[in-house]
């Protein structure tokens, strides 16, 4: 069906079109003004789940901090972190960090430039790959983000959710890619996803392919892409200890290396269990978390927090350290540090919310 869809479509004219609509109307972004495969790397890695507009001052950031593979293979983790943090998806900036320093010890520091190679590294796929080929090397590598998935369903007018359609849309890409501009064909591409062919309201009127686009012929457009049914995301409860010792310290935890938020410091805590209430569970995590003794005191603050595949709500409480040696039962590391070193550490999101209310709440009124 696709296959024979796409035989009828003008390609040559398509390209042409696409690529005069970016020449006049073409986004000016930081990472188009580079051929630095670095450079570019880290701007497709931040963008995976991240709008531009987010993006720009944290790549400016991050190349000050590390301008080049080496410089980045050389920091510690904890600096990497926290140059990434508030951006999200943490394994992003451990991934970069890892391939960094694979890149200066087998590459021979050069970034690698053969697809197959590209895509063995972690948090790189096809996409990213494709991306980072064409526009750093100019290689006709295809992409399919979700903004090419939506242009390419209402282009084709695929009647089925994307996800359904993916080998399908990939062929589309490859066909679609212009051999002669690949970097400036997949850039026109993000382009017109991100500013014409919207998802909500397509600006078929200013779109360089509305004479061939058959979602605008069958007014298709805003009811393509057909979407999936939503499932509920499952939403956790979660009690969260500040706990304080005689010295005005509180104690934080570094999660496991490996798994979600991995490497980011936290403030102890874990899941309510059925029946239990929320100082129950704190004074229980804590002691099998870090085998002490607490008091839970006042209450702090709430957070609503959504992840990709779930939604948490940290319920905070003040604690007072009682008794006990704290071990790191079930994180990689624990450290008292005082309310004014809590900006060394890199901490999630959810977390950032917690330093602010403690900033502005005196621990001493909040205390029992
Ligand atoms: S004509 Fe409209 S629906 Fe079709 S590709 Fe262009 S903006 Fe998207």
């Amino acid at each position: 069906m696709v296959k024979s869809k796409l035989e009828q479509l003008p390609i040559a004219e398509l390209r042409v079109l696409l690529r005069s609509w970016y020449q006049q109307a073409g986004r000016d972004l930081p990472w188009r003004q580079t051929f630095d495969p670095y450079a570019i790397w880290v701007s497709e890695i931040m963008l995976q789940q991240t709008q531009v507009k987010t993006v720009i001052p944290y790549y400016y950031r991050w190349l000050a901090k590390f301008p080049s593979i080496a410089s980045l293979a050389a920091a510690p983790q904890q600096e990497v972190l926290k140059v990434w943090q508030g951006l999200g998806y943490y394994a992003r900036a451990r991934n970069l960090h890892r391939t960094a320093q694979w890149i200066v010890s087998q590459s021979d520091g050069q970034f690698p430039q053969q697809l197959e190679q590209l895509l063995t590294l972690p948090g790189i796929g096809r996409t990213t790959a494709g991306g980072i080929l064409s526009a750093a090397f100019n290689q006709p590598t295809p992409i399919l983000d979700g903004n090419v998935k939506r242009i390419l369903v209402r282009l084709m007018a695929i009647l089925v959710p994307p996800k359904q359609a993916i080998p399908q849309l990939w062929q589309v890409s490859v066909t679609l890619l212009d051999p002669e501009y690949p970097r400036e064909f997949n850039q026109a591409l993000m382009d017109l996803g991100a500013t014409i062919c919207t998802p909500k309201q397509p600006n078929c009127d200013r779109c360089p392919w509305i004479t061939c686009c058959q979602a605008n012929h069958l007014h298709l457009q805003t009811t393509l892409p057909m979407t999936e049914p939503r499932v509920p995301l499952p939403h956790k409860q979660i009690g969260v200890a500040v706990i304080w010792n005689d010295q005005g310290q509180i104690l934080i935890d570094k999660r496991p290396e490996e798994g979600l938020l991995g490497g980011l410091w936290e403030f102890p805590g874990g899941k309510v269990e059925a029946q239990e209430s929320i100082p129950e569970c704190i004074q229980r995590e804590i002691q099998e978390e870090l085998g002490i003794s607490i008091d839970v005191g006042n209450h702090l603050i709430t957070v609503n927090h959504a992840y990709t595949h779930f939604k948490v709500t940290l319920t905070v409480h003040h604690c007072r350290y009682l008794q006990g040696e704290p071990q790191a039962i079930e994180c990689d590391e624990i450290r008292w540090i005082t309310l004014d070193e809590l900006d060394q550490y890199p901490f999630p999101k959810a977390n950032q919310d917690i330093i602010a209310a403690l900033r502005s709440s005196p621990p001493a009124l909040n205390l029992d």
